[in-house]
């Protein structure tokens, strides 16, 4: 169960106002997609809630506790950033535990939820590989792998296939639906991509200087836009 409620969260750098009172509930399990164009407060908001930026005002609350004090590795978060930052002098198996030997989870429970993840994520054959020998989609799968580890209650995805070719970036597309199902986890993906929002998302918000212009499913935002920027937004080929 996983639940992400976030009430009036505001964020100012400096004088520079970038989230304004964003109101949200989303509910267990699904995928929600954060859409807007670049500078619109997306990543902001992500990391926001993740726990690595403060906000100015308002509050964070993951089935119904109020996380907003709460330390990143306490929300029961992970989050899958743009660059995959992997480990390059270490194997795919290691990549993806090195969540857990943080933890210093034992090591029979550790080489379990490996396996559960490599599995997941097609990945048994690699696990002795180094970074350097995959395939930009092996690698964000990697990446992904070290997200799922942890088995959290809710998953963030900044922008995860930005640095893909078109055609690996539909693969990806695919496989992170079918991530979703098989997790059962609550996921928000941030995105500037249309197409991938319409195509992924159980609900799409789309946001535009740092506002809601709109909350709804793919077939609503597109059928009954709410505001002209909306319509515009959706509406455009990509
Ligand atoms: P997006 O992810 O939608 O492209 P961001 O959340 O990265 O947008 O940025 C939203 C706005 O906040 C932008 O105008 C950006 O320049 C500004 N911003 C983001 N991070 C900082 C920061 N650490 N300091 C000052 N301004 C920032
Ligand atoms: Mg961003």
């Amino acid at each position: 169960m996983a639940t992400l409620d976030l009430h009036r969260i505001s964020k100012s750098f400096g004088t520079a106002k970038v989230l304004h009172d964003i109101d949200l509930a989303i509910k267990d399990k699904e995928f929600v997609v954060f859409v807007g164009p670049s500078g619109c407060g997306k990543s902001t908001l992500l990391r926001i809630i993740a726990g690595l930026e403060e906000a100015s005002s308002g509050k964070v609350v993951i089935d119904g506790a109020d996380v907003s004090d709460a330390h990143p590795v306490d929300r029961g978060i992970s989050m899958v950033f743009q660059s995959y930052a992997l480990y390059p002098h270490l194997t795919v198996f290691e990549n993806i535990a090195f969540p857990l030997r943080v933890q210093k989870l034992a090591e029979p429970d550790l080489k379990q939820r490996v396996m559960r993840a490599a599995e997941i994520l097609q990945l048994t054959d690699k696990l002795k590989l180094k970074p350097g020998q995959l395939s930009g989609g092996q690698r964000q799968r990697v990446a992904i792998g070290r997200s799922i580890v942890r088995n959290p209650k809710v998953f963030l995805f900044d922008e995860p296939l930005s640095n893909l070719d078109a055609a690996l970036r539909g693969d990806m597309r695919v496989e992170l639906s079918q991530l979703h199902r098989e997790l059962d986890a609550t996921m928000v993906y941030v995105t500037h991509d249309q197409v991938e929002a319409m195509t992924m998302a159980d609900r799409i918000v789309v946001l535009n200087g740092g506002r809601v212009e709109q909350f709804g499913t793919p077939m609503e935002l597109y059928h009954h836009p709410a505001t002209k920027f909306v319509a515009g937004f959706i509406g455009q080929p990509n």
